[in-house]
């Protein structure tokens, strides 16, 4: 082989940019990025031509080919909406809460336009972010004050920076958790200038492991109570209640601050989630604050709540920290809608929580409605019961009763894989060996999308 022909041979730049395979890169991309894939492609193939044993020259349309597989690579990194058929209602890899429809309106309506954001409408004069959401937020807990910040993580992180001075910060060992995402609370402590006193065990603390404490920090700024998210610790344990904490820091003059993460607001018992605390219970035992997210069990989008006494959330509110942990407006205005619904119509008004209270006849007539239309295209496939989970941190319990499809398939992470190429991308979960399309959080206006996915992707699955 003459060693410059295969070189000669590349194709030219421009021309692959130009090529048909590559008019939707173009479309979505532009020219210059594409050229830039298109480039590195080439260099690719020259590279491989260089090396010991040669190798074959690509053509225009191989080289074409795999720049649009570059670029198809590159637009799938974009978030994309998801069907989601794994029986999590709350995935955090799903962006957890689905919006109820008052907030996507909200959002359709101000999005593109100029808000009120930071002015007050009626002196014209400047105006506090998110009033309404921390009043609303306020009222609901029965908090004196409230203040809203950019996720869960910030509000631990703004009370305790703000609030604990650098000094000590009491918090049980069965609670020194990571909560996900790599969050965990000994660094959150440690970053906001605080010094964390671990007390007990892992399994057991009693009062009497935090009044010790007490007593030995010099300087305690306070007892830091922190939900056991994601995880369920059952046999030989024990925790105080928040009122036995409350006694014990104020008789040292320490905070009583408690982590819950959900957000709950009422009771979910019958959901399986007994275990979920409830702002307004802990306050109203002693608690000087409570911290929660919003795109949990609140049902809204990211954002964290700081609710408890005016001097602690004013201090927070104060503090530098707060501009930079500040809450955005496109969620401010969704979490302002989201809370109008909880006052107004209750747990009925968060789409995560009326699916969770459909109730396994339901989805299980839901599942039905789509089996015929599959088996319609002699697919065959069978209605399973399942239990799905709240998830987003909800303590795991035994679950809440659904009904799933299960397609069984020789190849299920194929399959599974065909589905989430799907647009919009429908994610299942795999259970021994089968697929499982689990109704509990698919909303009914995704049935249809649903239904012609799996159409699409199972119906080729039987051809090819
Ligand atoms: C979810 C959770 C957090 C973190 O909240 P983000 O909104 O995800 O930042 C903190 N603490 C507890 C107990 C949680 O459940």
């Amino acid at each position: 082989m003459p060693p410059s022909s295969p070189f000669a041979l590349l194709p030219r730049v421009d021309r692959v940019v130009a090529h048909d395979a590559l008019s939707e890169a173009r479309a979505r991309l532009g020219a210059a990025l594409v050229t830039r894939l298109a480039r590195e492609t080439i260099d690719a193939a020259r590279r491989d031509l260089r090396a010991e044993d040669g190798g074959v020259c690509p053509t225009e349309d191989q080289v074409a080919a795999a720049t649009a597989c570059a670029a198809a690579a590159w637009l799938g990194l974009r978030a994309r909406r998801v069907v989601n058929a794994t029986g999590i209602l709350l995935h955090t890899n799903l962006g957890r809460a689905p919006l109820a429809p008052a907030a996507v309106a909200a959002l359709a309506d101000t999005a593109g336009a100029y808000v009120s954001l930071e002015l007050d409408l009626a002196t014209g004069k400047r105006g506090r972010r998110g009033a309404f959401a921390e009043r609303a937020l306020a009222e609901m807990s029965g908090a004196q004050d409230a203040l809203v910040v950019n996720n869960g993580a910030a509000a631990i992180l703004l009370v305790a920076s703000a609030c604990f001075g650098g000094r000590d910060v009491i918090v049980s060992r069965g609670e020194v958790v990571e909560i996900g995402g790599g969050f965990r609370i000994s660094e959150i402590i440690a970053r906001s200038g605080a010094r964390l006193v671990e007390v007990g065990s892992t399994n057991r603390t009693h009062a009497s492991d935090y009044a010790r404490a007490l007593e030995s920090c010099t300087a305690p700024a306070a007892i830091l109570r922190v939900h056991q998210a994601n995880f369920r610790q059952v046999g030989f344990v024990g925790r105080p209640s928040i009122t036995e904490l409350s006694d014990l820091a104020r008789a040292s003059g320490a905070l009583l601050v408690d982590d819950q993460g959900s957000g709950a607001r009422g009771d979910l018992a019958d959901l399986g989630l007994a275990g979920e605390p409830l702002a307004r219970a802990a306050l109203d035992a002693g608690a000087d604050a409570v911290t929660f997210s919003t795109d949990k069990l609140l049902g809204g989008p990211q954002g964290g709540v700081i609710v408890g006494r005016t001097s602690l959330v004013s201090l927070a509110r104060r503090d530098p920290l707060a501009r930079a942990l500040r809450l955005g407006r496109l969620a401010l205005v969704a979490l302002e809608a989201t809370l109008e619904g909880w006052l107004s119509r209750g747990e009925s008004a968060i789409p995560v929580l009326s699916r969770a209270r459909l109730g396994e006849a339901v989805q299980r007539s839901r599942a039905l409605r789509w089996r015929t239309e599959l088996e319609a295209a002699g697919i065959d496939c069978e209605i399973v019961a399942t239990r799905g989970e709240m998830g987003g941190g909800s303590q795991p319990g035994e679950g809440i009763a659904s009904a799933a499809l299960r397609l069984a398939s020789r190849a299920p992470h194929d399959l599974a894989a065909r589905l989430r190429a799907c647009d919009p991308a429908v994610l299942v979960r795999i259970e021994d060996g089968a697929i499982l399309v689990d109704a509990l959080a698919i909303a009914e206006a995704e049935e249809r999308e649903l239904v012609v996915a799996l159409l699409a992707v199972l119906v080729g699955d039987r051809v090819g």
